[in-house]
């Protein structure tokens, strides 16, 4: 049976990079840049005033002179003016250009004025460029500043309009397909038997890809009847670029979902993963290219293997730089049975110098995820020891 980083391996190689649109960056958010972006200027584009006051020439202040004429006033947005005389300053706001002639700022803090003279406060210092924000001393026209694969948040958002893009090439939104199969599954807001389950998984399915900025999400359900599957399945495969099912992969009578697929044509590329819970997870992809991730249904074992494997693939399919797997020390001792990879949902737990623990909240089995409730994910215990001490430290995952 394969390891988690044999099937993490065999997911990343079946998947495909999904193609780029150009979008208006407006709508880029959350999104993973496709190109490189390069300064399109000096940054600043020129000496700019960093606080509102007057500029001078501080070599006037150097020989002697404590008090100027203010020859006028120098506001962000327009065009530079020239210092007339060395006894003269100019009022700035901060975001102006220093004006041509001056080299030295003086906050407003440090001035009296009075009938259009401005006088230096006693004791105050004036050295050549205080205050000013130099061109290009923050970077030169261009350097790149972004590259391919970043995902788009705020800070980047800003310096792409920096660098003047309206419009910028990012991974285009895959079409996606949520799929939750089994005829014990009732609707929440439908009225409920009581042999029957609620179907929760694939909200979980739908709100993990939506927290990660995945838009196009289409939800289904199927019951446990091959006809059924074989029509809906083919319809999705044919429609979405990535299917994500939800039961149906395990042994029993009714999991019918691997034998569906292979029908339709899509590859096996796995069944089962030598982990706890999850064990059978399948993977395939159809001869279109779409990848199928049969999660099985128990609730705990949906959200493990989706988090683990599902998210992280999807986010290297919109050609996202790889994210460096978080690491965490276990707060307190596990014991496990079974030589597999156990995947332990952990409560994170602050101490009084800052460090973060996992601490092990072990669920009542695979189909326990009422536990789950104020986890903040999971850590994963490769197989070997029977008992891990505090402060192990492994790999870990958050839920979002
Ligand atoms: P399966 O993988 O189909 O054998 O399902 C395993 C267990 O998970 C069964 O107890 C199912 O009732 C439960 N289950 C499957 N799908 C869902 C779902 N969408 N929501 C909640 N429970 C589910
Ligand atoms: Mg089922």
């Amino acid at each position: 049976m394969l390891t988690p980083t044999e099937a993490d391996l065999l997911i990343g190689q079946h998947l495909q990079c999904l193609p780029i649109e150009s979008l208006p960056l407006a709508q880029c958010a959350g999104t993973v840049l496709r190109e490189n972006i390069y300064a399109e200027r000096d940054q600043p584009p020129f000496d700019r005033v960093a606080m509102d006051g007057v500029a001078l020439d501080s070599n006037t202040v150097g020989a002697g002179t404590r008090s100027f004429r203010v020859q006028g006033t120098q506001a962000a947005g327009d065009p530079p003016l020239t210092l007339a005389a060395a006894g003269d300053c100019i009022e700035v706001m901060t975001g102006a250009v220093l004006p041509l002639g001056c080299n030295s700022v003086i906050p407003v803090e440090e001035l009296t004025v009075a009938r259009g003279q401005v006088a230096l406060a006693p004791g105050t210092r004036v050295e050549p460029w205080q205050h000013v924000h130099r061109r290009g001393s923050d970077t030169r026209q261009g350097t790149l500043l972004l590259s391919s694969g970043l995902r788009l948040r705020a800070p980047e958002i800003a310096i792409a309009a920096s660098a003047g893009m309206a419009r910028i090439r990012v991974s285009s939104q895959p079409m996606l397909a949520v799929i939750s199969t089994g005829n014990e599954l009732v609707e929440p807001g439908q009225p409920v038997l009581a042999h029957q389950v609620r179907r929760s998984n694939a909200y979980a399915i739908v709100s993990a890809l939506r927290e990660r900025g995945f838009q196009r999400v289409a939800d289904d359900h199927l019951q446990d009847d091959p006809r059924e599957l074989r029509e809906r399945l083919k319809f999705h495969l044919e429609t979405h670029d990535v299917l994500v099912l939800s039961g149906g992969v395990s042994m029993g009578r009714f999991d019918l979902v691997p034998k569906v697929l292979e029908e339709l044509g899509v590859r096996a590329i796995f069944h089962k993963v030598a982990q706890r819970p999850g064990k059978p997870l399948w993977f395939g992809v159809a001869p279109s290219g779409a990848a199928v991730f049969g999660l099985p249904g128990n609730p705990v074992s949906t959200l493990v293997c989706l988090t683990r494997y599902v998210l992280p693939a999807l986010c290297g399919s919109l050609g996202q730089n790889p994210q460096p797997v978080e690491r965490v020390a276990l707060g307190a001792p596990v014991t496990v049975t079974p030589p597999l990879t156990h995947f332990l949902p952990v409560r994170f737990e602050q101490d009084d110098w800052g460090r973060t623990w996992a601490a092990p909240a072990p669920t009542n089995g695979s189909g326990d995820f009422t536990a789950l409730a104020r986890t903040g994910g999971f850590v994963e215990l490769p197989p070997g020891p029977n008992t891990y001490a505090r402060g192990f430290v492994t790999r870990v995952y958050r839920w979002s």
